[in-house]
């Protein structure tokens, strides 16, 4: 299980490189071609069992995470930086974190309770108000440590937790371990294309040149979605609970899924006794949203394992929803037909 690394290495949108090294070492002696396109993607191909011509099915999970980049210096030794990707303000002040690729440790300052306003303990501070102090005394030290452009993240180290795992970007290294779990396993009949996504959370960017290039007959998207079964005073239908299976979606904000694949997934959960949720729809997107409107179209489907708290230092999944999911996956491509 790969999670562990995965959530553990640094792959801010843009710079995925130690999140496509691990990959590239795990897949190493399970495929039969591996190659990095222009903008980062990692494809690769399990090929079939069948006679040619055969079908191809691609399957998708992003490398990247949300996280920062580093945009100037203040005249003490801070970085100012602004959010790559859906960064919540909310969770940056007071936050740990990591800058560059040398892993240089931060924090992000903040101002005491002591002092605030009454108006100020109501808002939440900007983006562009907040700095990362990394120790540096002078704009100079801090020049020399890290280059304009250099990427922050969260330093959050993976955890058990009971029956749950903690971890930062699970969204969606959760995918990618599920992809690379499915990818060590036995050929299929058809050709089956891994694609490690970059840049979706800025705007599904790699995952719309990996889908020209694979030209699939279907596709299905692996990801770590929003659980927010959290506590709170009234039912108000979460978009998917922690422990209650994979995650299935029907239609979010940036596509409907397939009718038939969804029979497929259903399907085959039903078989197998798995238990699944239906993801709440029109909230979020996915790489689905730029893959099935490639080319003439890609019948696409998505399915996730759920996850609390994405988008911020630490997300909880549940270790059996994982399993579940790649249990689901495997057995639904065992059945899938053109
Ligand atoms: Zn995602």
């Amino acid at each position: 299980m790969y999670l562990e690394p995965l959530s553990n290495a640094v792959g801010v949108s843009g710079a995925e490189d130690e999140v496509r090294q691990i990959i590239r070492d795990a897949l190493g002696d399970h495929v039969d071609e591996m190659r990095e396109d222009a903008l980062g993607n990692l494809l690769v191909l399990k090929r079939g069992t069948a006679p040619e011509p055969r079908p191809r099915v691609m399957l998708a999970a992003h490398m990247d995470e949300v996280g920062m980049m580093v945009v100037g210096y203040t005249g003490d030794g801070g970085l100012k930086f602004r959010a790559v990707g859906g960064l919540d303000a909310r969770v940056l002040a007071g936050a740990q974190v990591q800058v560059g690729p040398d892993h240089i440790p931060g924090v992000i300052g903040l101002k005491p309770i002591h002092l605030l306003e009454r108006d100020e303990r109501e808002r939440i501070p900007k983006i562009e108000s907040l700095v990362i102090e990394i120790g540096a005394s002078s704009k100079d030290e801090a020049k020399k440590a890290v280059r304009l452009g250099e990427r922050a993240t969260f330093l959050t180290r993976y955890q058990e937790l009971g029956p749950t795992v903690t971890g930062k970007a699970f969204d969606d290294r959760a995918g990618c371990a599920v992809l690379i779990e499915l990818l060590q396993g036995e050929p299929l009949p058809f050709d089956l294309y891994g694609a490690f996504t970059v840049q979706e959370e800025v705007g599904l960017r790699g995952a719309r040149v990996a889908a020209y290039a694979i030209e699939p007959d279907a596709a299905f998207v692996l990801e770590g979605t929003i659980a927010d079964d959290l506590p709170r005073k009234e039912d108000v239908s979460p978009t998917t609970a922690l422990g209650k299976g994979p995650a299935i979606t029907v239609m979010d904000r940036s596509f409907i899924a397939d009718k038939r694949l969804l029979r497929l997934l259903f399907d085959t959960a039903e078989a197998l006794g798995i238990p699944t949720q239906i993801k709440q729809p029109g909230i979020g997107g996915t790489d689905a949203g730029a893959i099935h409107i490639t080319r003439e179209g890609v019948p696409s489907a998505a399915v996730s394992v759920p996850c609390r708290y994405i988008h911020s230092p630490v997300a909880m999944l549940n270790l059996t929803d994982f399993q579940q999911t790649v249990r689901l996956m495997r057995a639904a491509l065992e059945r899938w037909t053109p």
